[in-house]
């Protein structure tokens, strides 16, 4: 990612799969943020074990608890950045946090989509609010007009899942809740890249790939919930997905505000 020159950047969902490889990426590159914030909803707790181990090692590492569904949470997150950051603003907030449910169409529920449509599209309108201030603030102090991801962006996690034109994997999974939550978080992107242009930040959906995680292992589940041997293996490692993705990231300019690629810069159908 040798264009990517990020002082500050946020990841929500932190703690586990991509998040987490994204904040390794972060810490690991030769010339790091001076702020990684990692967001997770139980810090001291044993799912954050890993995050712990870096923070010991990296003191540019901060992690923040954060549930996504909480708006007194997501208030207090910004706050507490903001406390970090000293009068500065903050580059990049990457909405990574999600969650999925195996279902099928006929059984879908009303608990179901409103809990997954809270999570993967509330969540990142609500972040996108909160953080808008320390965004802006970024983009005030770089240089030119320019939009990149270096200068202030919102970077949301989606999927192929949320793709209208090409829903990909309806055959191996229905996941109804997850598609229209994501086909809506594509368009709260393309809005807040509508909304946000003026003040300086780029907004784009990211898909990640079919990664190894536990999200992405959940999908080889079929409606019953039991692993199929027989079934595909998601293909890209955590690894080959973030790093694809932060080469995407700084690549990001001006023509790619309000678009939806994959992790290798593919352009995605809505
Ligand atoms: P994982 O299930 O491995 O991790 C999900 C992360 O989101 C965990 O850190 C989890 O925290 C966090 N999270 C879930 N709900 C909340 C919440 N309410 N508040 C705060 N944090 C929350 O998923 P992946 O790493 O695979 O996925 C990351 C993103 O990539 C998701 O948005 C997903 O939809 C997207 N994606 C993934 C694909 C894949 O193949 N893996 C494919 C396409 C898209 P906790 O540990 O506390 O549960």
């Amino acid at each position: 990612m040798a264009g990517l020159r990020v002082w500050s950047v946020l990841v929500t969902g932190a703690n586990r799969g991509i998040g987490l490889g994204l904040v390794r990426q972060f810490l690991g590159t030769p010339s790091p943020p001076a702020w990684v914030f990692a967001a997770c909803r139980d810090p001291k707790g044993q799912r954050a074990q890993e995050l712990q181990n870096l923070a010991s090692k990296h003191p540019n590492l901060v992690i923040i608890p954060l549930e996504v569904t909480d708006p007194a949470s997501i208030k207090a997150a910004a706050a507490r950045v903001e406390e970090h950051l000293v009068g500065s603003g903050l580059n990049l907030l990457i909405n990574n946090a999600g969650i999925t449910k195996l279902n099928s169409l006929d059984a879908e529920t009303l608990e179901n989509m409103t809990r997954i449509y809270t999570t993967n599209t509330v969540g990142p309108l609500l972040l996108g609010q909160a953080f808008l201030p320390l965004l802006k603030k970024a983009a005030q102090g770089s240089p030119g007009s320019a939009l990149s991801c270096s200068k202030a962006a919102i970077i949301n996690m989606s999927s192929y899942g949320g793709s209208i034109t090409s829903p990909s994997g309806w055959d191996l999974m229905q996941i109804v809740s997850y598609r229209c939550s994501k086909a809506a978080l594509n368009m709260l992107t393309k809005c807040q890249s509508l909304g946000y242009r003026e003040h300086g930040i780029l907004c784009a959906a990211l898909h990640p790939g079919w990664v190894q995680t536990d999200m992405g292992a959940l999908s080889q589940a079929l409606g019953t919930g039991c692993l199929l041997s027989s079934a595909p293996q998601p293909a890209v490692t955590v690894d080959a997905s973030v790093r694809g993705m932060l080469k995407v990231l700084s690549s990001l300019a001006e023509k790619d505000t309000g678009t939806f690629l994959d992790w290798q810069g593919k352009v995605v159908p809505w």
